[in-house]
C-alpha cells in the first residue's frame, strides 16, 4: 500500500532527513532540486528521484508530474520562503500539514494571540519607539533566517540605528530576552491525539555566536560590530529534566488552542522556540509550524525519541510514519490538505 504513494520535498532545509525517513519507512523518494544544488541529494542517495528546476518559481509547474507520482509533499521554512505562504495555499499536489495555520505563524499579531490564550509567556511588545524602557530586538516583516535584525538597549540607542534601515517599512519592537536560547521539537498525531516530545536544539548564530570571542575591550574599540542572527547551523540540546513538565504543558496547550482557532488545528511536527531566563522562565519569541532545521542533528534519533521507540526515529521518518499509518488505516484525508 505504500508503494503506492512517494513522498516529495523542496531540497534544502531538512530534506535530506526527511527523505532518509520516507526511506526507512518504505516510501520511495522525490527531491524538487534548484539547478546546480543536487550534489547533496545525489551523494547521500536519499533521494529516489530528483526533479531540477531553474529558478523557485518554476516549483508550481513540477505539480502535474508530483501529482503523476502519486506524491505528499512534506513542506519545510525553505519552501514557505521560497514560494511565499500564497503559493503554498494555491499549491495542489496533497500537502502533509494544515494550510490554514500558516497565516497564523506568519502574521506575529495573530500568533501573539494564539500563544498567549495557549498560556504561553512572551517577551513584551512596544508599540512606540517612545515606550521602550528596556533592551529591545528589531524585528522588520518578512527578515529571514535573523537577517536584519538588531538590538537597542534604550529609546536613544533606537533612534540612531533605525536610521540605516530607511527603506524598511513594518518592524516590531520586542523585549530583549536574556537567558539561553531553547527550541523544543514536538509531533502531534491527529491519528492517536498525543502529543510526542522529539527533541531540543540551540542555533548557531553569525555573528552574535563568536561576540564572546572578542573582549569588550576590543568590542568597544571597535564600535561597528553590531550583532545579527544569520543561522548557520544547529547543535543538540537536552534540557535539566524538571522543565519537562513545562515543555509538555506549553506543547500541549497550543495544539488544544489551535483547534479553535484554525480547524483541525496545529498537527505534525512543530517547534516553540524559547529562551529560558535564569529564573527558568520559559519564555516564547515563536513558533514554526512545521519541521525545523533544528530536528537535523538527530536523523539517528534524539535522545527523548531513544526513550519512547526502540528504533532510530527522527521527525523525518515521524512524519513517514504518521502518514504510513494513515494510508494503511484509511485516514488519509485527516493529515493531507
Ligand atoms: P535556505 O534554503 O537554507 O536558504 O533557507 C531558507 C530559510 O529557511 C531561511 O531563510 C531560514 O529562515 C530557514 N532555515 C534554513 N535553515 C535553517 C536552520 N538550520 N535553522 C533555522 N532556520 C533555517
Ligand atoms: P527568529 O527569526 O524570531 O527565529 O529569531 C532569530 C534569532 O533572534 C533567535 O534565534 C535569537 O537569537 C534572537 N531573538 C529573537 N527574539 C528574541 C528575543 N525576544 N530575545 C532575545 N533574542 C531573540
Amino acid at each position: 500500500m505504500v508503494k503506492a504513494y512517494k513522498i516529495a520535498t523542496l531540497a534544502s532545509h531538512s530534506a535530506l532527513q526527511i527523505l532518509k525517513g520516507a526511506r526507512q519507512e518504505g516510501f520511495e523518494t522525490i527531491a524538487i532540486c534548484l539547478k546546480g544544488k543536487e550534489k547533496p541529494y545525489k551523494s547521500f542517495g536519499v533521494a529516489d528521484k530528483i526533479i531540477t528546476i531553474d529558478s523557485y518559481n518554476d516549483f508550481m509547474n513540477v505539480q502535474d508530474e508530483l501529482i503523476k507520482e502519486n506524491a505528499i509533499l512534506i513542506p519545510h521554512a525553505s519552501l514557505i520562503a521560497y514560494l511565499g505562504t500564497d503559493k503554498v495555499n494555491e499549491l495542489k499536489v496533497p500537502y502533509f500539514g494544515n494550510k490554514g495555520i500558516l497565516e497564523w505563524e506568519s502574521d506575529r499579531t495573530m500568533e501573539r494571540k494564539w500563544l498567549v490564550k495557549a498560556g504561553l509567556k512572551m517577551p513584551k511588545i512596544f508599540k512606540k519607539p517612545e515606550d521602550i524602557d528596556r533592551p529591545v530586538i528589531i524585528k522588520f516583516h518578512g527578515a529571514l533566517g535573523g537577517k536584519g535584525y538588531f538590538v537597542a538597549k534604550d529609546h536613544k540607542d533606537f533612534k540612531e540605528k533605525i536610521k540605516n534601515y530607511k527603506g524598511e517599512t513594518g518592524y516590531v519592537i520586542q523585549e530583549y530576552i536574556v537567558g539561553v536560547h531553547c527550541f523544543a521539537h514536538y509531533f502531534h498525531s491527529p491519528l492517536t491525539g498525543e502529543l510526542e516530545l522529539l527533541g531540543f536544539d540551540k542555533r548557531y548564530e553569525s555573528n552574535v555566536d563568536s561576540l564572546g570571542r572578542i573582549s569588550a575591550r576590543d568590542q568597544i574599540a571597535l564600535p561597528t560590530i553590531d550583532p545579527s542572527y544569520v543561522i548557520v547551523g544547529n547543535i543538540p540540546l537536552v534540557v535539566r529534566e524538571s522543565l519537562l513538565p513545562e515543555f509538555f504543558r506549553m506543547g500541549e496547550d497550543t495544539v488544544k488552542e489551535s483547534k479553535k482557532i484554525c480547524k483541525p488545528g496545529l498537527f505534525g511536527p512543530f517547534c516553540l522556540e524559547t529562551v529560558i531566563t535564569p529564573e527558568t522562565e520559559i519564555i516564547t519569541f515563536e513558533i514554526s509550524a512545521r519541521i525545523v532545521a533544528g530536528t537535523n542533528p538527530y536523523v539517528d534519533g534524539s535522545p527523548y525519541t531513544a526513550l519512547k521507540y526502540d528504533e532510530p526515529m527522527s521527525t523525518g521518518r515521524r512524519i513517514a510514519r504518521e502518514i504510513k499509518t494513515a494510508i494503511k488505516t484509511k485516514q488519509l484525508d485527516k493529515i493531507l490538505a
